[in-house]
């Protein structure tokens, strides 16, 4: 079988499937050779270990994950794409896709189905990702406190840039201190517009998260943690007092009361707060709220 990332074949593997590709799924599909065994290649994946794609499109990094881990699950939206990856994907075994949409489907269920069935309890997360639920993805993936050892992703640069700051620095906002507070984020290597197709507008790169098997400081809820940062940063021209007693309905006399005892300016803004400064804010205020 040739190449997946040969562009001729491409567009007559997908012209004898009559598929377009669409733009609102986030279809750009890799065509630079050396970027999937090296995307594969740092995943962590080992041959005892199970690998979990989202959108596998052609199959072109699935094929990498599948040669380098005991069983391989990829996750795709586009039923268009079934036949295709039937066809590319055929001489390997130890392949599962399955139908659905990576925000609904049923994480633990397929896990325990997939991997556990087969004795596979070291699962590392890889993919491509389409760039419009990029986010969204992560955190319900970070969110699950599924086992996953390690995730590596493909996403624009901005959002590498941003997913992979130091808080408190300029590029972060609510989804690094998301990350930051489950998983050590770390750019990989960096990815141009022209090694897939169709070409995007922008520049990739490759980011890697391993979550902490231990958190790297105490958040009293994380369910709460996550909505305070979410609020504290929602408006980031707001203070954070303003911004978080409207969107969480404390009084703000409250939430000035506690910058106070942690020795913050009141005028604060969350986007220049540390990590452990937001988890001790996000504490007290847990606090006040199960008083109530
Ligand atoms: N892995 C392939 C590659 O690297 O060439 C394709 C990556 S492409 C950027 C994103 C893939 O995700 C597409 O195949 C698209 O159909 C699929 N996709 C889009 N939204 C999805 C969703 N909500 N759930 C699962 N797959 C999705």
């Amino acid at each position: 079988m040739a190449e997946l990332t040969d562009l001729s074949y491409i567009k007559s593997l997908l012209s004898s499937h009559g598929f377009t590709f669409s733009k609102a799924l986030g279809q750009n599909f890799l065509i630079n050779p050396a970027v999937c065994p090296k995307m594969a290649e740092l995943s962590g994946l080992h041959p005892d270990a199970g690998a979990l794609e989202i959108g596998p499109g052609i199959g072109v990094l699935t094929k990498e994950l599948a040669k380098r881990s005991k069983h391989t699950v990829a996750i795709e939206l586009d039923k268009r794409l079934l036949p295709v990856l039937d066809e590319t994907l055929k001489d390997f075994s130890n392949i599962s896709i399955i139908n659905d949409d990576v925000l609904k489907a049923d994480l633990q269920r397929i896990i325990e189905n997939e991997f556990y069935s087969r004795g596979i309890n070291e699962i590392y997360v890889c993919a491509n990702l389409p760039y419009y639920i990029t986010s969204p993805v992560i955190m319900r993936l970070l969110e699950s406190e599924l086992p996953f050892k390690a995730l590596t992703f493909m996403v624009q640069k901005e959002a590498a840039d941003r997913l992979c700051a130091a808080v408190g620095s300029r590029d972060s906002g609510a989804v690094t201190v998301a990350v930051a507070v489950r998983a050590k984020a770390e750019k990989l290597f960096s990815v141009k517009a022209g090694s897939f197709f169709p070409a995007p507008k922008v520049d990739s790169a490759v980011i890697k998260l391993t979550p902490y098997e231990t958190p790297p400081l105490a958040v009293e809820s994380m369910k709460f943690f996550t909505s305070f940062v979410r609020a504290a940063f929602e408006q980031r021209r707001k203070t954070l007092s303003n911004s978080v007693s409207s969107a969480l309905g404390f009084d703000k006399s409250d939430i000035i009361e506690i910058l106070k005892s942690c020795g913050i300016s009141e005028a604060v803004r969350a986007e220049a707060l540390s990590l452990e400064d937001l988890a001790r804010i996000s504490n007290a205020l847990y606090k006040l709220k199960i008083k109530e």
